[in-house]
């Protein structure tokens, strides 16, 4: 078959702009043909004409029609509607015909085939979205749905509390002088009603992570395998090495965390997490998950929209008000988690902590090679943590940083946290002590307590 490829379009940042400033303007209906004419017109053939429209739709979070034409009446009702509605799932979507093959080589899950005439697919059930086969693709074939319009409509409906819940990689992201504080004024003139440091609701997971090894590893040959940040790393380990997920150990993320919290303390609010990742739009919509968040955003779709609303962080006032210690700021970038659950432990089981082992991976290929030398019996460690982005989230697909630096800006954040670990964390037991219903274990100590607030809370089936 002939090859069918457009040309390299790099389009993608002007349709989010684009759609975002017509979304934030009340005007999206109105002008998404405008939109479209404005971006096809550069193209004469057809095939690309529909390649934008179909852009332009996924940036409204609706699926791809393969028709010039961006949305027809049945769309309108669906964009309408989703203002008030959990986040569409998000997928990543392959341009029809195309023959180019570097999504498949760059795929760590080995989601992408073809059939007899060559056409690539993704097979949606195993697909986390990493987005490793998007930034693979020069033709701007693949793209993941974005959440932005209707969050933006909910925004402006001003019907819910919600609440913005930022990564921990925030760090230097939108400029070296925006603080957490400047972020938050930020997030406030958009609309959000507050903003929370995901690393907070971390700090809770360290904790948690530290029960779990005390619980699960005794032995020599005992280990636990860290859940708590990454999705692609644990669907690799379902995909790959099922044998293995025995040894996961059952938390949720910081992101779910934040949200469950949240929504179990005002359950009419609605919870966005905003990060550097696009497999956290799947793992939002996880069936044992869901829920907890509402919409994710990725730090350049929030760079966009803070562009097309005109509001620049750097200029907003500073209101910081730490809350996450050293620990939970640090889940960004690789060796993070381990570290944190290694000091916790230290605080909160001394005796324990003598043996804590911990090794780290990134990059798909290093954690596949770290997950057959478990196989083959060569791990030397008993605490494991992968994270499938080279340098951990500061090297997510949807950050604004080369990840060096990121990593730079996360320590300098990390080092300046009032608190080293969760344990010394003023924040963590405010909330544990909302969430705790001390009433109903009046005979446990208070370490107890805690674990038994964290494992009803935090555990991947749904809370009660
Ligand atoms: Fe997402 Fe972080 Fe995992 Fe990368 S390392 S896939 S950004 S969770």
């Amino acid at each position: 078959m002939a090859k069918n490829n457009p040309p390299d379009l790099n389009i993608r940042p002007r349709i989010l702009y684009q759609v975002a400033k017509a979304a934030w303007e009340g005007q999206l209906f109105e002008r998404k043909e405008e939109i479209c004419h404005l971006l096809q017109r550069e193209f004469e053939d057809k095939a690309t004409r529909r390649l934008v429209a179909n852009q332009i739709r996924l940036a409204m979070g609706l699926e791809p029609n393969n028709s010039e034409e961006v949305i027809n009446e049945y769309d309108e009702e669906a964009l309408m509607g989703m203002g008030s509605e959990p986040a569409a799932i998000s997928n990543l979507q392959i341009y029809e015909n195309c023959q180019g093959t570097a999504c498949e080589t760059h795929c760590p899950l080995s989601t992408i085939t073809r059939d007899e005439l060559g056409q690539a697919s993704i097979d949606k059930n195993q697909c986390k979205t990493d987005d490793q086969c998007a930034q693979a693709c020069r033709f701007d074939n693949l793209t993941d749905k974005s959440q932005f319009v209707p969050l933006i409509n909910l925004l402006r409906q001003n019907t819910h509390k919600v609440y913005a819940s930022v990564a921990p990689a925030f760090a230097g992201q939108f400029g070296a002088e925006v603080t957490a504080g400047k972020l938050r004024s930020a997030l406030l003139k958009l609309g959000f009603s507050e903003m929370v440091e995901t690393a907070l609701y971390a700090d809770l997971v360290t904790i948690k992570e530290a029960f779990e090894y005390n619980e699960h590893v005794k032995g020599e040959h005992d280990f636990l395998i860290t859940s708590c940040c990454c999705p692609i790393w644990i669907k690799l380990i379902e995909n790959k090495f099922p044998d293995l997920m025995v040894h996961i150990s059952p938390s949720v993320s910081p992101m779910i965390a934040s949200g469950r919290v949240i929504k179990e303390l005002e359950p009419d609010a609605k919870v966005v997490f905003i990060g550097p990742c696009i497999a956290k739009k799947s793992e939002a919509q996880l069936p044992d998950l869901k829920g907890a968040i509402d919409f994710v955003l990725t730090f350049q779709e929030l760079a966009t929209i803070l562009e097309a609303a005109t509001i620049n962080p750097a200029s907003e006032p500073d209101e910081e008000n730490p809350v996450a210690s050293w620990g939970g700021r640090i889940y960004a970038r690789t060796g993070g988690v381990s570290a944190a659950v290694g000091m916790t432990l230290e605080k909160l089981i001394p005796r324990r902590a003598e043996k804590f082992n911990p090794i780290k991976v990134d990059g798909i290929p290093d954690c596949t090679k770290l997950l057959e030398d478990i196989r083959a019996g060569k791990l030397k460690a008993n605490f494991i943590e992968g994270m499938a982005c080279k340098g951990g989230c500061v090297g997510g697909p949807g950050r604004l940083l080369p990840p060096e630096e990121g990593t730079a800006r996360v320590n300098d954040y990390g080092n300046a946290a009032p608190a080293h670990t969760p344990v010394e964390n003023p924040q963590v037991y405010s909330i544990l002590a909302k969430l705790g219903h001390y009433h109903d274990m009046p005979a446990m100590t208070g370490t107890s307590k805690m674990a038994t607030i964290l494992a009803r809370k935090l555990n991947p089936a749904p809370p009660k």
